[in-house]
């Protein structure tokens, strides 16, 4: 029994992913003592292949396994098929005719793996990052995707880590492979090939590895944006197409300038595109409330200027709502500052629940809202004034784990063209708000409705 169950134990700690590493040396030793005995071609090629069609098969496991890695495992496992065939087809042609063309039908198989691996690694990375606006798509085209995925959001489990000894070990041979084929000093079954065939294995592994699923688990931070690492790169990358036709205009030798000239276009557009969206990004966070979202003051500012003049133009009504929140201080002394947030927060989803959509509501101060509602009368905006006061107060809010706080607004209304300018119309909100605290709170109160007291009462 106790054989057994320490045979058991033994199972359970040497994981699929363990073989897969395991198996990298082995049949990294057994393919170099063939080629050194000169003996058995068919095994020699078997066992080079086995390194891609493993991966092959792990990420098509990975596939069934993890419903969540799906699509991105059939990618990856698409690209280890393609570069199996570019294998097999390097073996024939190597053992056939005893050279292989370069660049020939099997350099054409291993780049239609990368741009697959390219799209498997990029739906990882998607799902990976919170938030996804194409900003990290443009770096990873302007930088590698390899190295994106590194640097990008997301937890680094052991899966990511072997991807990324994957991507490295791969890149180097790759790189090594085309020089030396270029410039007639490669040979069949030299070292490149052990590395190769580890980076097959590793990739397998990357896939079994039970932290594989976590490969596509959001980042809780946000991504880092513009950070001062990443600029860098990204400058280092766009400089390297001038920086190569400065050395070969300086070594004396001919300058690949078309090459170059295409390259400088596309990273410049794509840089281009970049800081677009950044100035975009940085306009959307000056006019974003942090906390709940909303629109700021300022936004809403800018918004009434607009929908004032408007308003003028097309002899439309306009209003706009004031509300505060009643008691605030209270909420935070009782709850503290985090209760008072959450407050906050889930009165901001309650108002955007209860107004059209068309209408602009923005954190007007710390716990004053603003709304604006074009093309609304008074009649209308009473209406929905007295919705949103019902609304917010109707359920309490949860201010801890298992702590509720029922919370209560009041709301001053004003509009145009009662009101003659937009300056007036805020003041008249403001003077309406003032009153419906002093009427007793938890009401609506308009600067110019038959049930309201007078402005100058308020005043
Ligand atoms: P009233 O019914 O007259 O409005 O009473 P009140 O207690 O709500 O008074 P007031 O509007 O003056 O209180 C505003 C409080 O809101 C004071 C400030 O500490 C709090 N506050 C402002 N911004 C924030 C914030 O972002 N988070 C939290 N938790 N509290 C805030
Ligand atoms: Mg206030
Ligand atoms: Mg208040």
């Amino acid at each position: 029994m106790s054989s057994a169950s320490s045979s058991a134990v033994l199972t359970r700690r040497i994981a699929a992913w363990h073989l897969c590493l395991a198996a990298a040396p082995i049949v990294i030793a057994a393919y170099y003592a063939l080629v050194r005995l000169d003996v058995s071609p068919g095994t020699q090629m078997a066992l080079y292949v086995s390194a891609n069609a493993v991966s092959a098969l792990c990420c098509l496991y990975a596939a069934r396994r993890h419903p969540v890695l799906r699509r991105a495992a059939l990618f990856l496992a698409a690209s280890s098929l393609v570069s199996v065939a570019a294998d097999v087809i390097f073996y024939f042609q190597a053992l056939v005719n005893d050279e292989v063309p370069y660049p020939g039908v099997a350099d054409a198989f291993y780049l239609a793996a990368y741009p697959l691996m390219a799209v498997g690694l990029l739906l990882i990375i998607r799902r990976r990052t919170p938030g996804w606006d194409g900003a990290s798509a443009i770096d990873a085209a302007i930088v590698a995707v390899g190295a994106r995925l590194m640097l990008g959001a997301g937890p680094r489990s052991v899966s990511l880590r072997l991807i990324g000894g994957y991507l490295g070990l791969v890149l180097y041979p790759d790189t090594v492979y085309s020089i030396q084929t270029l410039n007639g000093t490669y040979q069949v079954a030299n070292y490149l090939d052990a590395l190769w065939i580890a980076s097959g294995f590793l990739f397998a592994a990357a896939m079994l590895h039970p932290s594989a699923p976590k490969l596509v688990s959001e980042s809780n931070a946000a991504t880092p944006d513009a950070t001062t690492g990443r600029l860098v790169i990204l400058a280092l990358a766009a400089m390297i197409a001038p920086t190569s036709i400065l050395f070969q205009v300086a070594n004396g030798r001919e300058a690949q300038v078309v090459a170059a000239a295409a390259v400088c276009n596309v990273l410049f557009l794509l840089v281009l595109v970049r800081m677009t969206g950044l100035v975009r990004a940085q306009r959307l966070a000056a006019i974003t409330d942090g906390l709940t979202g909303l629109r700021s003051r300022r936004y809403f500012e800018e918004a009434l200027g607009n929908e004032g003049a408007r308003a003028e133009r097309h002899e439309q009504p306009l209003s706009m709502l004031l509300l505060d929140i009643d008691h605030f201080k209270h909420v935070n002394d009782t709850y503290g500052h985090n209760g008072g947030d959450r407050v906050l927060v889930e009165v901001t989803h309650r108002v955007q629940e209860l107004i059209r959509p068309g209408d602009v509501v923005a954190r007007y101060g710390g716990e004053e809202f603003a709304v604006l509602l074009p093309n609304t009368g008074p009649e209308q905006a009473w209406e929905i004034a007295e919705r949103v006061r019902r609304g917010v107060g109707a359920a309490p809010i949860a201010v801890g784990p298992d702590r509720l706080s029922r919370v209560t607004v009041s709301v001053g209304i004003a509009g145009m063209p009662a009101a003659a300018t937009t300056d007036e119309l805020v003041l008249a909100a403001d003077r309406a708000l003032y009153a419906a605290k002093n009427a007793g709170r938890n009401r609506v109160a308009a600067a110019d409705g038959a049930d309201q007291l007078p402005a100058s009462a308020a005043a």
